[in-house]
Parts: C-alpha cells; sequence; structure tokens
C-alpha cells in the first residue's frame, strides 16, 4: 500500500505535494511522481525515492493545483514509465491510484487505438477518461463514466488540465479529504496533509469527491 496526495487551493501547490509525499514515505514505496495543472499538465516522476523526484521538480512553480504519488508496484517493475501519475494521449488527464485494477486486460484490449507508454493496470483510467471527454462528457461526468468501468481496488484521485477542482473516489482502498483554511487536500492517510487541516472528511465505501 502506497500513498496519495492532492492540493487545491490558494498556495503553490508544490512544496504541499512534495512535502505530503515525504511525510508518506513510511508505508513503502518503490517510485513517486507528481503532476501540477494548469492549461497545460506539467508531470514529474521516476523510480527510486522521493529524494530523487525531488531532484528533477522545478525549483517552484505558481501552480495551486496537483497530485502526487508513491507507488507500490504491483502492475509492472518500478521504472520511470511505471510511476504515477498516469496521463492519456493527450496530456489532459493525469491520474494517481492505489490499488488494482482487476479488469484492466480487457479495458486495454478495448482501448486498443491509444497510446500506453506504461506496463500498469492504472493508464487504463487515463484513457477512459479521455475517451469520454473526447465524446463530449463533461470533466467530472467523464472520471464518473470511467469509474463505472473498473473493477477491483482503487483509491484514485485525478487532474485535468484547465479544469480547477480535483476529482477522487475510491473502493477498498481508504481515501481522507483535509479542509484548510487555504486549500482542500485529499490522502491515502492524514499524515500525507495533517499539518495544514483542522477537518477531515474520511470517504466511505464508493464515495466520489470533487
Ligand atoms: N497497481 C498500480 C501499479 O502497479 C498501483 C500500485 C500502488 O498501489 O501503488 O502501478
Amino acid at each position: 500500500m502506497c500513498g496519495i496526495i492532492g492540493y487545491a487551493g490558494d498556495r503553490s501547490a508544490l512544496p504541499v505535494l512534495s512535502a505530503g509525499l515525504s511525510n508518506l514515505e513510511y508505508r513503502g514505496y518503490d517510485s513517486a511522481g507528481i503532476a501540477l495543472t494548469a492549461d497545460v499538465l506539467s508531470v514529474h516522476k521516476t523510480a527510486g525515492e522521493v529524494s530523487a523526484l525531488e531532484a528533477i521538480l522545478p525549483e517552484s512553480a505558481d501552480h495551486t493545483q496537483g497530485i502526487g504519488h508513491t507507488r507500490w508496484s504491483t502492475h509492472g517493475p518500478p521504472t520511470d514509465e511505471n510511476a504515477h501519475p498516469h496521463t492519456d494521449c493527450t496530456d489532459r488527464v493525469a491520474v494517481v491510484h492505489n490499488g488494482i485494477i482487476e479488469n484492466y486486460d480487457a479495458l486495454r484490449d478495448e482501448l486498443a487505438g491509444h497510446e500506453f507508454t506504461s506496463d500498469t493496470d492504472t493508464e487504463v483510467v487515463a484513457h477512459l477518461i479521455e475517451e469520454a471527454l473526447d465524446g463530449g462528457a463533461e470533466p467530472r461526468a467523464a472520471v464518473e463514466a470511467a469509474i463505472d468501468r473498473l473493477e477491483g481496488t482503487y483509491a484514485l484521485v485525478v487532474t485535468i488540465a484547465g479544469v480547477d477542482e480535483l476529482y477522487a473516489t475510491r473502493r477498498d482502498s481508504p481515501l481522507v479529504i483535509g479542509h484548510g483554511a487555504d486549500g482542500t487536500f485529499v490522502g491515502s492517510d492524514v499524515t500525507a496533509f495533517l499539518e495544514h487541516t483542522q477537518e477531515r472528511t474520511y470517504l466511505e465505501g464508493e464515495d466520489f469527491a470533487a
């Protein structure tokens, strides 16, 4: 079980996400990554420790929204390509995931026209969202349509270029929302953002949060 952190608010997301990943290191992991959201996504990821990720991150960034992940590989070895976040063909959608998408093989077959860049079960989620967006769905509806297709266990957080909200959902993997004075946090574990929040909401069942 590895870690997720997400942030949307008024502060610079980069230091929040980077510190959140450091706070989650105790859970064990083999790779780490961050996606920062603006009209174009900025994705940075690597096999290895959070310190290796920090070495390739920009020194500062204006983005006020983003997602981060520490991976414990289940599908595909710990390589840079298999590190999360995973993106769609157009680099509009970025996804971080804890858990296992059991029907990823069938979904990959269905998404045969898409270009996959990793061995992970997770990447299908980004391409499913892309399909729904291309079909004309609004961002939130596109994420919900993709989630409807998944079998297995997941905590998932999604960010989409040009969309100023994050989407978070879970099934059999923990996910908690943190409400802070200057933004909203999401994490696999409160330790990801504890110092920034007074109030928390634990997602239950198959809750979906925007
Ligand atoms: N199954 C996903 C992968 O192998 C997520 C693993 C995890 O929970 O970190 O990338």
